[in-house]
């Protein structure tokens, strides 16, 4: 029995959860809850504007073993090359993956098990607010007043905040190709997770390569930068990587990608106004990279061990600053463009061990290791001078 609702009919008080998004922060959280079995017997709301239909997304990680989500799983790899002019390597990650997830299978797994799950219930609206007066909770969905109760509410929906003097913002955004070709001509056991020999006229810019099969892979073409460029401009440029860096002359698209991703110093509250904020809108997304998956699963874990203890939420803690200092230096340095995003990576894979800087992209190095990976990065004057002030 499928218990979502395209109206707000029938909605009622006295839910246990809500979660205002269904996106990849809320069904990690949620996923936890139902297999912990400690939930059943709550009353959980999940609210999103439209149902999941489209592969609207591709995430790429790293891990170690199997994660949660290893069922879905598309692709991965245990061998990864980075490309530049300075430094090329081909780098074996073990004991890491490299890992791919499709968006329409994860969202089709989730749902599937959201639906045989009695407790819960699914509601199909925009939520253009909420208020929380009294300790009460209050939605406005499709421009209808819904009262909500006391709940725990969860979110994961974008709200404008009043931006803090410092504030910057950096977009990652991307446009990608599935592409097949007649002829073999990927390395199906390989990825290219950075290849940074294309042109860096608009700003830090590389492309990177997921082969599906060896006639078949993801090209994407992705710049840090502050303004979005023209459509067209992505294709010529993923038209021109393909033939001159991948030597491709002859091939169909078959699926088109397009993201944006905010990098940015922005401190966003775990806990606001009567909700807790996951995902993106939790500070999941690191601002230096975008890297937002494996954070975000990080974070559903400790919430969820932490509602099983019966502890306050409001306890766990935050992402380690010194993280935030390193991101803020890097991302200043990017926006001001005081040094070439593709000469500190190239630095970075050259001087350090792969497994090391998938650690410290991850927040998992100690202070020892930073300060050993760091120093050997060009941009350690600017983070001299920054620890200074
Ligand atoms: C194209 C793309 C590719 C990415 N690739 C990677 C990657 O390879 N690796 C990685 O680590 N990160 C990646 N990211 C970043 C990050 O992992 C994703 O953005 C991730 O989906 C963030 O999860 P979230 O739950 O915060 O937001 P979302 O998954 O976007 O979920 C938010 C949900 O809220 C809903 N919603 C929004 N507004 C409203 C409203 N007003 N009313 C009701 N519902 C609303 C949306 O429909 C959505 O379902 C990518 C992002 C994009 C956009």
């Amino acid at each position: 029995m499928h218990h979502s609702k395209s109206s707000t009919d029938g909605m009622r008080q006295g839910y246990d959860y809500i979660f205002l998004g269904a996106g990849c922060a809320s069904l990690s959280l949620l996923m936890r809850m139902i297999k912990s079995g400690q939930f059943s017997e709550k009353k959980i709301l999940l609210i999103d504007k439209a149902p999941k239909t489209s592969n609207d997304r591709t995430w790429c990680f790293w891990e170690v073993s199997n994660g949660f989500f290893e069922e879905v799983v598309y692709r991965k790899w245990n061998t990864v090359s980075f490309l530049s002019d300075d430094y090329s390597s081909v780098m074996n990650i073990a004991p890491y993956e490299y890992k791919m997830i499709r968006g329409i299978d994860f969202y089709q797994y989730c749902f599937d098990v959201i639906s045989s799950q009695k407790n819960i219930e699914v509601v199909y609206a925009e939520v253009t607010q909420w208020y929380y007066q009294n300790e009460k909770f209050g939605v406005v969905l499709n421009g209808e007043k819904v009262p909500l109760g006391r709940p725990v509410v969860f979110n994961s929906i974008y709200k404008p905040i009043r931006k803090k003097k410092n504030t910057i913002t950096l977009q990652q955004h991307f446009k990608g190709w599935i592409i097949e070709t007649e002829q073999a001509v990927f390395n199906a056991g390989e990825a290219i997770m950075m290849d940074f020999r294309v042109h860096q006229k608009h700003g830090t810019t590389f492309a990177y390569v997921l082969p599906y099969t060896t006639t078949s892979a993801l090209v994407e073409y992705t710049l840090f930068t502050k303004e979005l460029l023209r459509q067209e401009q992505y294709e010529t440029e993923l038209r021109n990587y393909i033939r001159q860096y991948l030597g491709i002359e002859k091939y169909i698209i078959k699926e088109v990608e397009f993201g944006v991703i905010p990098m940015t110093n922005e401190q966003f509250p775990f806990y606001q106004d009567g909700v807790y904020n996951l995902g993106t809108v939790g500070g999941q997304t690191k601002g230096s990279s975008g890297y937002t998956f494996q954070f975000i699963q990080k974070r559903s874990e400790q919430i969820v061990k932490q509602l099983l203890a019966g502890k306050p939420l409001e306890k766990l803690p935050g992402t380690p600053r010194r993280f935030h200092f390193y991101d803020n230096t890097l991302l200043h340095i990017l926006y001001h463009d005081q040094l070439p995003g593709n000469k500190i990576f190239s630095r970075l894979f050259q001087k350090n061990k792969p497994q090391q800087v998938l650690r410290f992209l991850d927040n998992e190095t100690s202070l020892k290791e930073e300060l050993k990976i760091i120093s050997s990065l060009p941009t350690w004057p600017f983070l001299k001078a920054a620890l200074k002030h």
